[in-house]
């Protein structure tokens, strides 16, 4: 294989056109099961003499002259050739991943090209993911998320690639609509035993599930990261340790001899601390969909959801006295006073210094469709280590429902 022999643009334009390239695949494993979840399509170049040229030789070029798009078009074309061959043949379901450049978004008819060749071939979209990685993301924002959204729109999932490199930034994530988040290989070392390389892997697999994103782990390649990406509930894993890129040919056969399912592992002996809360979050929000914090010392709140409560108009974050008052406002007339007396600042640092634990008042709230249901908010003081405020947790439920 040669990796750092030099060609000139021309020179891979000619070898793409006379179909030296070849879709390489590497599957990608569901990380609790085993069992194969879908591909990612790599670009090699096998050259007349047999010799393979990786990607770090031809995409450089590549990428600098703009002509990268000719790859990945070509790429594109042969992995929707490949699914069309293995639908006609039986019910093929496993998705393929495939890298696009940045360049594409000065493409005019990138999204109409990507819908015309996936439909000449009959392929439903779910099974065409379109890479993209987050540098691009991160350098030419606006289009990009432009680009993300139309492509998006079209029913072909999108997955960020590279997360976690070079010019990361939490926030672009949370501005572009996403399916999958590929966590790249550098955040993990041999055996992730670094205590800050843990929490950080950790916490972005947290927010990535908060988002509701799909996460795949790249360059996995040793039993202690699988043991470690599973308890963080990575949900795919894409490595060496299972499989290298590999022609058209092994790829079917590893998909024909794929296993059985093998029967999961049981979650709870596996799991983390994080993914215990996650766990003990969803089964608050079952009890009680509406869940305040509150400083009292400091009159403000923080409210962490209010899916599926009667009335949802509230505001997420503000003044406390003001979430008062608009709570109030939405109340039976005859229960405002009350509600207002309970919930008075004053009134709960007093019971608070005399000990409290809890303050509870059920009132008649107005809900969206306009009926009155009887509504319970209970106030738990709670304590954080790092300050002397006065915190309250208000869990609030319908008990009409
Ligand atoms: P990528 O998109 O991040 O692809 C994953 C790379 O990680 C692949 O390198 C893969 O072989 C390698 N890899 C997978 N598992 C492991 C592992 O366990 N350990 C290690 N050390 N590496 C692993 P590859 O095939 O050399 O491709 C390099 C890059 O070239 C790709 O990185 C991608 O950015 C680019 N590339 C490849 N094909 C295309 C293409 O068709 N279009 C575009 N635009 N870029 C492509
Ligand atoms: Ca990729
Ligand atoms: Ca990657």
């Amino acid at each position: 294989m040669t990796e750092k022999a030099t060609f000139s643009v021309q020179e891979i334009l000619d070898a793409i056109r006379n179909k030296e390239f070849r879709v390489y695949y590497q599957p990608q494993y569901d990380a609790l099961t085993n069992q194969i979840r879908g591909a990612e399509a790599l670009a090699r170049w096998i050259r007349p003499d047999g010799t393979i040229v990786m990607p770090g030789a031809f995409i450089p070029p590549l990428e600098k002259s703009d002509q990268i798009v000719e790859l990945d078009w070509y790429m594109y074309r042969e992995v929707c050739a490949f699914l069309k061959r293995e639908r006609e043949r039986g019910d093929w379901e496993i998705p393929i991943s495939i890298n696009f450049s940045r360049r594409h978004v000065f493409e005019e008819n990138f999204v109409t090209t990507l819908c015309a060749i996936a439909d000449a071939c009959k392929i439903p979209r779910r099974l065409l993911v379109v890479e993209i990685t987050e540098s691009a993301l991160v350098e030419c924002e606006e289009s990009v998320l432009r680009l993300v959204e139309s492509v998006r729109a079209e029913g072909f999932p999108i997955a960020i690639d590279d997360f976690g490199c070079g010019l990361s930034s939490l926030s672009f994530v949370k501005d572009v609509s996403s399916d999958i988040l590929k966590i790249d290989k550098s955040l993990l070392s041999h055996n992730c035993e670094d205590e800050k390389e843990r929490i950080v892997l950790e916490s972005m697999f947290t927010f990535a599930h908060r988002l509701k994103m799909l996460t795949v782990a790249e360059g996995v390649e040793t039993r202690e990261q699988l043991g470690f990406l599973r308890t963080c509930g990575c949900n795919v894993i894409q490595g060496y340790l299972f499989a290298k890129p590999m022609p058209e040919e092994d790829f079917l056969t590893l998909c024909k001899e794929m296993p059985i399912a093998e029967k999961a592992e049981d979650i709870l002996t596996i799991q983390s601390a994080a993914s215990a809360m996650r766990l003990l979050t969803d089964a608050i929000f079952l009890c009680y969909p509406l869940v305040i914090f509150s400083n009292l010392s400091r009159n403000s709140f923080y409210m962490m959801a209010y899916e599926n409560f009667s009335a949802r108009s509230c505001p997420s974050t503000g003044v406390y006295e003001e979430l008062i008052a608009h709570g109030a406002a939405t109340m039976h007339p005859e229960d405002r006073e009350l509600f207002r007396e309970t919930f008075r600042i004053d009134k709960q640092m007093e019971a608070y210094r005399r000990g409290e634990k809890v303050i509870r008042v059920v009132t008649r709230q107005l809900g969206d469709d306009g009926v009155y249901r009887r509504a319970e908010t209970s106030n738990y003081f709670v304590k954080n280590p790092s300050s002397d405020d006065v915190l309250v947790i208000s869990l609030c439920k319908n008990l009409d429902d």
